[in-house]
């Protein structure tokens, strides 16, 4: 009966703190892809308001400031921001922002009505038609129908074409006023370091009559900003051990920001939900203080091509040969599926270990392996020579770099289980 009645008190205790730490996760997520933090990029510092947040937290925990006596590692990039009014019409109708279409994140500012050429992405196969196009629109927007059978298109003639529609988007020496692409794939944005001479929108082609469109309209306030200054935030953990081993654990906090003031990308999954598994493992080892030094590193400016994490192994705040071990957490919000090991072959022990680690409690669907891949943070870290994974979860909600990537709806399905495996890997060390 004792036993019985202890080991009820332990099932409830730890059930006590798997619910405090699920609830902190999703009120870390709520809280970053909240409109008031803009989309966490550099329209009206979204990016300031997030590293805010960041440091708060870490300051709420103990953890000791990484750069001196600060939370915060300034460095600078260029942007494009969209902070004003973004609108856009066809034929008068107006579009809905971020659903019916996106302003390519390079745009520069564009205001006024235009006449509209549309034309099949299949006119694009030879130069010749190309220039004698651009020659016509002048003073008019093209606008290409994107998907008129490339199944159809040999591979040369495919090559020709993405090209002519690079040329279209960006090059300088042909004088038109811009491009409309109107294309059934899944509209996905992003965020870019430079300014093109002229506006391109991408329009979603659902419900939409490519060729009845005659002109368009537009009222977009992009604004290049060639010097902003933005900051990873970073923090540490004294260790039990005394070795001056580290582990650190890393996730991007920024995100796509603004397209316009009445539209912001909430990027709950991109990384809303990564910076909250790097929060929970503040808390818990503030609790519970860690064998090894653990140094906790939230980069800004991921997204425009990791350069927080650039920064930060340019200007090192610890000895990137006493890490023992990094991980990257970036998507940490589905599950579904299980999660997907980025370097998983290159570490390969460290990857068997963690499969182990998985299979013992059955805590993830899935644990898969994956090669080298320059697609988040670790790959700074990785390319000075430093062990690391990156671990993104997998299956759940698709949406990615869209207006849907929203708190209320992603499920943090299996996170609970992640960071219970995560913190069996990290105490393996
Ligand atoms: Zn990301």
């Amino acid at each position: 009966m004792k036993k019985l009645i202890l080991s009820i008190l332990l099932v409830s205790c730890s059930l006590g703190v798997f619910a405090q730490d699920i609830d902190y996760a999703r009120k870390v997520v709520k809280t970053l892809a909240s409109p008031a933090f803009k989309g966490r990029g550099y329209a009206e510092k979204g990016d300031q308001i997030a590293s805010a947040f960041i440091a708060g937290e870490f300051k709420k925990s103990g953890l000791l400031p990484l750069n001196g006596n600060s939370y915060f590692q300034d460095f600078d990039l260029s942007v494009n921001t969209f902070p004003g009014e973004v609108e856009v019409e066809l034929n008068g109708k107006k579009l809905r922002a971020g659903a019916d279409y996106l302003v390519e994140a390079s745009s520069p500012p564009v205001q006024g009505r235009f006449q509209v050429i549309t034309v099949d992405r299949a006119l694009l196969n030879s130069v010749e038609k190309v220039l004698d196009l651009v020659e016509k629109a002048k003073d008019a927007f093209i606008l290409l129908n994107d998907q008129a059978n490339p199944s159809e298109e040999g591979p040369e003639e495919k090559k020709m074409i993405s090209q002519a529609i690079e040329a279209l988007k960006y090059d300088e020496n042909l004088k038109f006023k811009g491009l409309i692409v109107c294309t059934s794939d899944k509209l996905t944005w992003t965020t870019l370091s430079f300014q093109t001479i002229r506006p391109v929108i991408v329009v979603n082609k659902k419900g939409l009559d490519p060729k009845s469109i005659q002109n368009i309209t537009l009222n977009i306030d992009s604004r290049f900003i060639p010097k902003y200054t933005t900051r990873n935030v970073v923090g540490m953990l004294k260790g039990t051990s005394g070795s001056d081993s580290t582990l650190v654990i890393s996730a991007h906090f920024d995100h796509l920001g603004l397209m316009g003031n009445k539209v912001y990308f909430p990027g709950a999954n991109d990384n809303a939900s990564g910076t909250a598994m790097l929060l929970s493992f503040v808390k818990e080892y503030a609790r519970q203080p860690p064998k090894y030094n653990t140094v906790f590193l939230a980069f800004s400016g991921e997204e425009i091509g990791l350069l927080g994490s650039k920064a930060f192994v340019e200007h090192p705040l610890t000895d990137l040969k006493k890490i023992k071990f990094l991980v990257n957490f970036d998507l940490a919000g589905t599950g579904e599926e299980g999660i997907k090991v980025v370097n998983g072959s290159i570490f390969k022990a460290q990857f068997d270990r963690l499969t182990k680690l998985n299979q013992l409690d059955h805590l993830l669907p899935k644990v898969e392996i994956r090669g080298a891949a320059c697609i988040s943070d670790h790959c700074r870290f990785y390319e000075k020579g430093v062990p690391s994974f990156f671990i993104y979860t997998q299956g759940g909600i698709k949406a990615y770099h869209d207006i849907y990537d929203r708190p209320e709806t992603l499920p943090l399905t299996e996170f609970s289980h992640y960071f219970q495996l995560m913190q069996r890997f990290f105490a393996g060390f």
